[in-house]
Protein backbone atom coordinates (compact mmCIF):
# COMPACT_ATOMS: atom_id res chain seq x y z
CA UNK A 1 0.00 0.00 0.00
CA UNK A 2 1.51 3.25 -1.09
CA UNK A 3 1.40 6.26 0.80
CA UNK A 4 -0.28 8.58 -1.99
CA UNK A 5 -2.97 5.96 -1.93
CA UNK A 6 -3.24 6.51 1.54
CA UNK A 7 -3.36 9.56 1.16
CA UNK A 8 -6.46 9.57 -1.31
CA UNK A 9 -7.82 7.07 0.62
CA UNK A 10 -8.02 8.89 4.27
CA UNK A 11 -9.41 12.34 2.12
CA UNK A 12 -12.31 10.53 0.02
CA UNK A 13 -12.82 8.53 4.00
CA UNK A 14 -12.62 11.07 6.94
CA UNK A 15 -15.15 11.28 9.16
CA UNK A 16 -16.18 14.38 8.83
CA UNK A 17 -18.54 14.36 12.27
CA UNK A 18 -15.43 13.98 14.30
CA UNK A 19 -12.67 16.85 14.70
CA UNK A 20 -10.79 18.98 17.55
CA UNK A 21 -9.51 16.92 20.93
CA UNK A 22 -12.47 16.33 22.48
CA UNK A 23 -14.32 12.88 21.26
CA UNK A 24 -16.98 11.49 23.86
CA UNK A 25 -19.32 8.89 23.36
CA UNK A 26 -22.26 11.45 22.26
CA UNK A 27 -19.60 12.27 19.62
CA UNK A 28 -19.12 8.35 17.90
CA UNK A 29 -22.66 6.45 18.98
CA UNK A 30 -24.70 8.35 15.51
CA UNK A 31 -21.76 7.27 13.84
CA UNK A 32 -21.74 3.18 15.35
CA UNK A 33 -25.41 2.97 13.99
CA UNK A 34 -24.34 3.63 10.90
CA UNK A 35 -21.59 1.27 11.10
CA UNK A 36 -23.77 -1.08 12.15
CA UNK A 37 -25.71 -1.22 9.01
CA UNK A 38 -22.39 -2.65 7.65
CA UNK A 39 -20.22 -4.56 10.27
CA UNK A 40 -21.26 -6.52 13.29
CA UNK A 41 -21.36 -3.55 16.10
CA UNK A 42 -21.94 -4.63 19.52
CA UNK A 43 -22.13 -3.81 23.41
CA UNK A 44 -19.67 -5.42 24.89
CA UNK A 45 -20.13 -3.68 28.60
CA UNK A 46 -20.58 -0.75 30.58
CA UNK A 47 -18.23 0.99 32.56
CA UNK A 48 -18.27 2.91 36.10
CA UNK A 49 -21.00 5.03 35.10
CA UNK A 50 -23.09 2.43 33.34
CA UNK A 51 -21.98 3.84 29.72
CA UNK A 52 -22.11 1.36 27.25
CA UNK A 53 -18.92 0.19 25.24
CA UNK A 54 -19.03 -0.15 21.97
CA UNK A 55 -17.22 -2.52 19.83
CA UNK A 56 -17.15 -3.68 15.51
CA UNK A 57 -16.21 -6.38 13.72
CA UNK A 58 -14.81 -6.10 10.56
CA UNK A 59 -13.63 -9.20 7.56
CA UNK A 60 -14.09 -12.79 8.41
CA UNK A 61 -10.20 -13.76 7.48
CA UNK A 62 -7.75 -15.91 9.41
CA UNK A 63 -5.83 -13.42 10.67
CA UNK A 64 -7.37 -12.21 14.02
CA UNK A 65 -6.10 -8.53 15.14
CA UNK A 66 -8.10 -6.73 18.73
CA UNK A 67 -7.53 -3.15 18.70
CA UNK A 68 -8.79 -0.69 21.02
CA UNK A 69 -8.51 3.27 21.74
CA UNK A 70 -9.43 5.54 24.22
CA UNK A 71 -8.62 3.19 27.25
CA UNK A 72 -7.18 6.74 28.13
CA UNK A 73 -9.90 9.08 27.69
CA UNK A 74 -8.28 12.37 26.85
CA UNK A 75 -6.64 10.48 24.11
CA UNK A 76 -8.87 10.80 21.42
CA UNK A 77 -6.94 11.07 18.14
CA UNK A 78 -6.71 7.23 17.58
CA UNK A 79 -10.57 6.85 17.73
CA UNK A 80 -10.90 9.81 14.98
CA UNK A 81 -8.72 7.40 12.88
CA UNK A 82 -10.70 4.38 13.45
CA UNK A 83 -13.69 5.85 12.36
CA UNK A 84 -11.74 6.60 9.24
CA UNK A 85 -10.74 3.41 8.70
CA UNK A 86 -14.97 2.33 9.42
CA UNK A 87 -15.72 4.24 6.34
CA UNK A 88 -13.00 2.79 4.00
CA UNK A 89 -14.21 -0.55 4.87
CA UNK A 90 -17.80 0.20 4.07
CA UNK A 91 -17.25 2.48 1.19
CA UNK A 92 -14.32 0.92 -0.66
CA UNK A 93 -14.09 -1.31 -3.61
CA UNK A 94 -10.64 -1.34 -3.76
CA UNK A 95 -8.62 -4.94 -4.40
CA UNK A 96 -6.38 -3.78 -1.96
CA UNK A 97 -9.26 -3.24 0.66
CA UNK A 98 -11.30 -5.97 0.31
CA UNK A 99 -7.98 -8.24 0.28
CA UNK A 100 -7.71 -7.51 4.00
CA UNK A 101 -11.30 -7.96 4.51
CA UNK A 102 -10.67 -11.42 3.21
CA UNK A 103 -7.68 -11.97 5.15
CA UNK A 104 -8.28 -10.52 8.46
CA UNK A 105 -10.94 -10.42 11.12
CA UNK A 106 -10.46 -6.99 13.02
CA UNK A 107 -12.09 -6.43 16.29
CA UNK A 108 -12.39 -2.71 17.16
CA UNK A 109 -12.93 -1.89 20.96
CA UNK A 110 -13.50 2.45 19.50
CA UNK A 111 -13.68 3.59 22.98
CA UNK A 112 -12.96 1.66 26.08
CA UNK A 113 -13.11 4.57 28.39
CA UNK A 114 -16.13 6.64 27.89
CA UNK A 115 -16.24 8.18 31.47
CA UNK A 116 -13.01 9.51 30.74
CA UNK A 117 -13.40 10.82 27.38
CA UNK A 118 -16.89 12.27 28.62
CA UNK A 119 -14.45 14.10 31.18
CA UNK A 120 -11.65 14.37 29.41
CA UNK A 121 -9.55 12.52 31.79
CA UNK A 122 -6.73 9.84 31.50
CA UNK A 123 -8.32 7.71 33.77
CA UNK A 124 -11.47 6.16 34.49
CA UNK A 125 -14.88 7.66 36.44
CA UNK A 126 -13.22 5.56 39.31
CA UNK A 127 -9.90 7.56 39.27
CA UNK A 128 -8.18 4.18 38.00
CA UNK A 129 -5.43 4.31 35.04
CA UNK A 130 -7.01 1.38 33.27
CA UNK A 131 -3.39 0.92 32.12
CA UNK A 132 -1.87 0.06 34.92
CA UNK A 133 -5.17 -2.69 36.03
CA UNK A 134 -3.84 -5.10 33.64
CA UNK A 135 -3.30 -7.65 36.48
CA UNK A 136 -5.65 -6.85 39.34
CA UNK A 137 -8.25 -6.28 36.92
CA UNK A 138 -10.22 -4.15 39.51
CA UNK A 139 -12.03 -1.72 37.20
CA UNK A 140 -14.95 -2.99 34.43
CA UNK A 141 -13.45 -1.45 31.65
CA UNK A 142 -10.48 -3.80 32.28
CA UNK A 143 -12.35 -6.66 32.92
CA UNK A 144 -14.15 -6.45 29.83
CA UNK A 145 -10.83 -5.88 27.41
CA UNK A 146 -9.37 -9.13 29.37
CA UNK A 147 -12.85 -10.89 28.57
CA UNK A 148 -12.78 -9.83 24.78
CA UNK A 149 -8.98 -10.92 24.69
CA UNK A 150 -9.79 -14.17 25.95
CA UNK A 151 -12.65 -15.24 23.91
CA UNK A 152 -11.46 -13.26 20.83
CA UNK A 153 -8.26 -14.99 20.60
CA UNK A 154 -6.52 -12.91 18.81
CA UNK A 155 -2.95 -12.90 16.71
CA UNK A 156 -2.06 -9.77 17.46
CA UNK A 157 -3.55 -6.63 19.35
CA UNK A 158 -3.10 -2.80 18.54
CA UNK A 159 -3.28 -0.58 21.94
CA UNK A 160 -4.06 2.67 20.45
CA UNK A 161 -3.38 6.01 22.37
CA UNK A 162 -2.22 9.61 22.22
CA UNK A 163 1.19 10.92 23.54
CA UNK A 164 2.12 14.39 25.40
CA UNK A 165 4.05 16.94 23.02
CA UNK A 166 7.15 16.74 24.62
CA UNK A 167 8.76 13.94 23.24
CA UNK A 168 11.22 14.10 20.28
CA UNK A 169 12.58 10.82 18.21
CA UNK A 170 15.94 10.28 20.17
CA UNK A 171 18.72 12.68 21.53
CA UNK A 172 17.72 15.28 18.62
CA UNK A 173 15.68 18.43 17.05
CA UNK A 174 13.44 15.50 15.51
CA UNK A 175 9.92 15.80 16.93
CA UNK A 176 8.26 12.45 17.55
CA UNK A 177 5.42 12.64 15.55
CA UNK A 178 4.67 9.25 16.15
CA UNK A 179 5.89 6.54 18.45
CA UNK A 180 5.27 2.82 19.11
CA UNK A 181 6.45 0.24 21.47
CA UNK A 182 6.90 -3.84 21.46
CA UNK A 183 6.04 -4.19 25.00
CA UNK A 184 8.59 -6.31 27.15
CA UNK A 185 7.16 -9.66 28.26
CA UNK A 186 9.40 -10.16 31.02
CA UNK A 187 11.77 -8.28 33.08
CA UNK A 188 14.99 -9.29 30.85
CA UNK A 189 13.21 -7.41 27.85
CA UNK A 190 13.83 -11.10 26.27
CA UNK A 191 12.72 -10.93 22.24
CA UNK A 192 10.54 -13.62 22.29
CA UNK A 193 8.88 -15.01 18.69
CA UNK A 194 6.00 -13.04 19.43
CA UNK A 195 7.55 -9.61 20.36
CA UNK A 196 10.16 -10.24 17.07
CA UNK A 197 6.79 -10.32 14.77
CA UNK A 198 5.57 -6.91 17.24
CA UNK A 199 8.66 -5.58 16.23
CA UNK A 200 8.84 -6.47 12.78
CA UNK A 201 5.41 -4.80 12.14
CA UNK A 202 6.62 -1.74 13.58
CA UNK A 203 9.60 -1.49 11.53
CA UNK A 204 7.85 -1.97 8.50
CA UNK A 205 5.22 0.65 9.08
CA UNK A 206 8.05 3.29 10.16
CA UNK A 207 9.89 2.24 7.18
CA UNK A 208 6.96 3.05 4.97
CA UNK A 209 5.99 6.81 6.95
CA UNK A 210 9.48 8.07 6.41
CA UNK A 211 8.60 9.78 2.99
CA UNK A 212 5.90 11.18 5.23
CA UNK A 213 7.67 11.92 8.65
CA UNK A 214 11.43 11.28 8.17
CA UNK A 215 13.03 10.76 11.42
CA UNK A 216 10.15 11.88 13.60
CA UNK A 217 9.02 8.44 14.71
CA UNK A 218 10.36 7.05 18.18
CA UNK A 219 10.03 4.16 20.16
CA UNK A 220 9.28 4.19 23.82
CA UNK A 221 11.68 2.21 26.18
CA UNK A 222 11.11 -1.84 26.65
CA UNK A 223 10.97 -1.86 30.84
CA UNK A 224 8.55 -4.41 31.76
CA UNK A 225 5.45 -3.32 33.82
CA UNK A 226 2.87 -6.49 33.85
CA UNK A 227 0.49 -3.94 35.05
CA UNK A 228 0.54 -2.52 31.90
CA UNK A 229 -1.98 -4.38 29.04
CA UNK A 230 0.63 -4.12 26.29
CA UNK A 231 3.03 -6.02 28.45
CA UNK A 232 0.30 -8.75 29.63
CA UNK A 233 -1.03 -9.51 26.30
CA UNK A 234 2.49 -9.45 24.94
CA UNK A 235 3.12 -11.82 27.99
CA UNK A 236 0.33 -14.08 27.18
CA UNK A 237 2.47 -14.89 23.47
CA UNK A 238 0.54 -12.61 21.27
CA UNK A 239 1.93 -9.87 19.64
CA UNK A 240 0.99 -6.80 20.45
CA UNK A 241 2.02 -3.07 19.50
CA UNK A 242 1.56 0.29 21.15
CA UNK A 243 0.73 3.23 19.07
CA UNK A 244 1.05 6.79 19.92
CA UNK A 245 -0.24 9.92 18.55
CA UNK A 246 1.86 12.51 19.05
CA UNK A 247 2.17 16.53 17.98
CA UNK A 248 2.67 17.95 14.59
CA UNK A 249 3.85 21.19 14.18
CA UNK A 250 0.59 23.69 15.17
CA UNK A 251 -1.59 20.88 14.88
CA UNK A 252 -3.34 21.16 18.71
CA UNK A 253 -6.09 19.63 16.98
CA UNK A 254 -4.24 16.20 16.02
CA UNK A 255 -5.57 16.27 12.69
CA UNK A 256 -2.74 15.54 10.86
CA UNK A 257 -1.50 13.41 13.30
CA UNK A 258 -4.99 11.39 12.48
CA UNK A 259 -4.16 10.39 9.24
CA UNK A 260 -0.47 9.73 10.43
CA UNK A 261 -2.53 7.32 12.50
CA UNK A 262 -4.95 6.31 9.89
CA UNK A 263 -1.87 5.33 7.33
CA UNK A 264 0.19 3.82 10.12
CA UNK A 265 -3.13 1.39 11.11
CA UNK A 266 -3.84 0.41 7.21
CA UNK A 267 -0.28 -0.11 6.28
CA UNK A 268 -0.47 -2.88 9.88
CA UNK A 269 -3.28 -4.15 8.29
CA UNK A 270 -1.57 -4.71 4.42
CA UNK A 271 1.13 -6.42 5.76
CA UNK A 272 -0.22 -8.30 8.62
CA UNK A 273 -2.21 -9.11 5.31
CA UNK A 274 0.12 -9.71 2.78
CA UNK A 275 3.71 -10.74 5.02
CA UNK A 276 3.82 -14.16 5.35
CA UNK A 277 7.51 -14.01 7.33
CA UNK A 278 6.98 -11.18 9.86
CA UNK A 279 9.45 -11.46 12.57
CA UNK A 280 12.19 -11.77 10.34
CA UNK A 281 13.27 -8.09 9.81
CA UNK A 282 12.73 -7.86 13.62
CA UNK A 283 16.88 -6.59 14.21
CA UNK A 284 15.79 -3.29 11.94
CA UNK A 285 13.56 -2.34 15.00
CA UNK A 286 16.24 -1.58 17.16
CA UNK A 287 17.44 1.38 14.87
CA UNK A 288 14.50 3.54 15.69
CA UNK A 289 15.36 5.73 17.48
CA UNK A 290 14.17 5.69 21.16
CA UNK A 291 12.07 9.03 22.75
CA UNK A 292 13.38 12.09 24.84
CA UNK A 293 11.26 14.36 26.45
CA UNK A 294 13.44 17.54 25.00
CA UNK A 295 10.59 19.38 23.65
CA UNK A 296 7.89 21.91 25.04
CA UNK A 297 5.14 23.52 23.54
CA UNK A 298 7.17 27.32 23.73
CA UNK A 299 9.91 28.21 25.20
CA UNK A 300 11.04 31.89 25.23
CA UNK A 301 14.56 32.47 24.84
CA UNK A 302 17.03 34.56 26.32
CA UNK A 303 15.33 36.75 29.08
CA UNK A 304 17.23 38.82 31.35
CA UNK A 305 15.71 38.12 35.02
CA UNK A 306 17.00 39.59 38.07
CA UNK A 307 20.27 39.98 35.83
CA UNK A 308 20.38 36.97 34.94
CA UNK A 309 19.48 35.52 31.36
CA UNK A 310 17.27 32.34 31.88
CA UNK A 311 15.33 30.32 28.87
CA UNK A 312 11.41 30.41 29.71
CA UNK A 313 9.75 26.50 28.83
CA UNK A 314 5.83 27.28 28.34
CA UNK A 315 3.66 24.31 28.71
CA UNK A 316 -0.24 24.32 27.71
CA UNK A 317 -2.35 22.49 29.79
CA UNK A 318 -5.25 21.06 28.43
CA UNK A 319 -8.56 22.05 30.03
CA UNK A 320 -11.84 21.03 29.08
CA UNK A 321 -14.65 24.30 29.28
CA UNK A 322 -17.88 24.53 27.20
CA UNK A 323 -17.26 20.85 25.47
CA UNK A 324 -14.13 22.22 23.95
CA UNK A 325 -10.50 21.95 25.04
CA UNK A 326 -8.52 24.89 25.95
CA UNK A 327 -4.83 24.90 25.87
CA UNK A 328 -3.63 27.05 29.17
CA UNK A 329 -0.44 28.14 28.64
CA UNK A 330 1.68 27.62 32.07
CA UNK A 331 5.43 28.04 33.27
CA UNK A 332 7.43 24.77 32.88
CA UNK A 333 10.75 25.54 33.80
CA UNK A 334 12.99 28.81 34.12
CA UNK A 335 16.72 28.18 33.63
CA UNK A 336 19.85 29.07 32.43
CA UNK A 337 20.27 27.47 28.64
CA UNK A 338 17.53 25.33 28.86
CA UNK A 339 18.46 22.08 26.70
CA UNK A 340 15.21 21.99 25.00
CA UNK A 341 13.67 22.81 21.86
CA UNK A 342 10.29 24.44 21.39
CA UNK A 343 7.44 24.36 19.19
CA UNK A 344 7.41 27.78 19.09
CA UNK A 345 10.36 30.03 20.34
CA UNK A 346 10.32 33.72 20.97
CA UNK A 347 13.89 35.38 21.38
CA UNK A 348 13.97 38.28 24.21
CA UNK A 349 17.40 39.46 22.91
CA UNK A 350 18.69 39.17 26.42
CA UNK A 351 16.02 42.34 27.61
CA UNK A 352 13.47 42.13 30.57
CA UNK A 353 10.00 41.15 29.33
CA UNK A 354 6.97 41.71 30.90
CA UNK A 355 4.53 38.71 31.36
CA UNK A 356 0.32 38.68 32.25
CA UNK A 357 1.58 37.73 35.01
CA UNK A 358 4.31 36.24 37.47
CA UNK A 359 6.90 34.51 35.75
CA UNK A 360 6.93 31.11 38.17
CA UNK A 361 6.63 27.75 37.95
CA UNK A 362 2.91 26.69 36.81
CA UNK A 363 1.96 30.03 36.64
CA UNK A 364 -0.45 30.90 33.76
CA UNK A 365 1.08 33.23 31.18
CA UNK A 366 -0.96 34.16 28.31
CA UNK A 367 1.30 36.67 27.22
CA UNK A 368 4.66 38.76 27.34
CA UNK A 369 5.90 42.11 25.89
CA UNK A 370 9.71 41.83 24.69
CA UNK A 371 10.39 45.01 23.99
CA UNK A 372 7.15 46.88 23.23
CA UNK A 373 5.40 43.92 21.24
CA UNK A 374 3.23 41.72 22.63
CA UNK A 375 3.07 38.05 21.88
CA UNK A 376 0.07 36.16 22.62
CA UNK A 377 1.22 32.49 24.26
CA UNK A 378 -2.36 30.65 23.38
CA UNK A 379 -1.95 28.42 20.52
ZN1 LIG B 1 -2.37 6.48 26.78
Amino acid sequence: MTIPFLHQLFLSNKSKKLYGRYISLDHIEPLIEEIGKNFKADVIGSSVLKKPIYSATIGNGPKRILMWSQMHGNESTTTKALFDIFNVFSNSNESQIKQIIKSCTIFVIPMLNPDGAEAYTRVNANGVDLNRDAQSLTQPESKILRQVFNEFKPDFCFNLHGQRSIFSAGNTDKLAILSFLAPAQDDDSSVTPNRKIAMDLIYRMYNALQIVIPEQIGIYDDSFNPACVGDTFQSLGVPTLLFEAGHFPEDYNREITRELIFKSLMLGLDIIGNVSDLGSHHKFYFQIPQNEKLYRDIIIRNVLIDGVVKDIAIQYEEVLKDNLVEFIPRVDSIEVSLNLFGHREIDANFQKIIASSELKLDNEIVYVVINNEKFSLFS
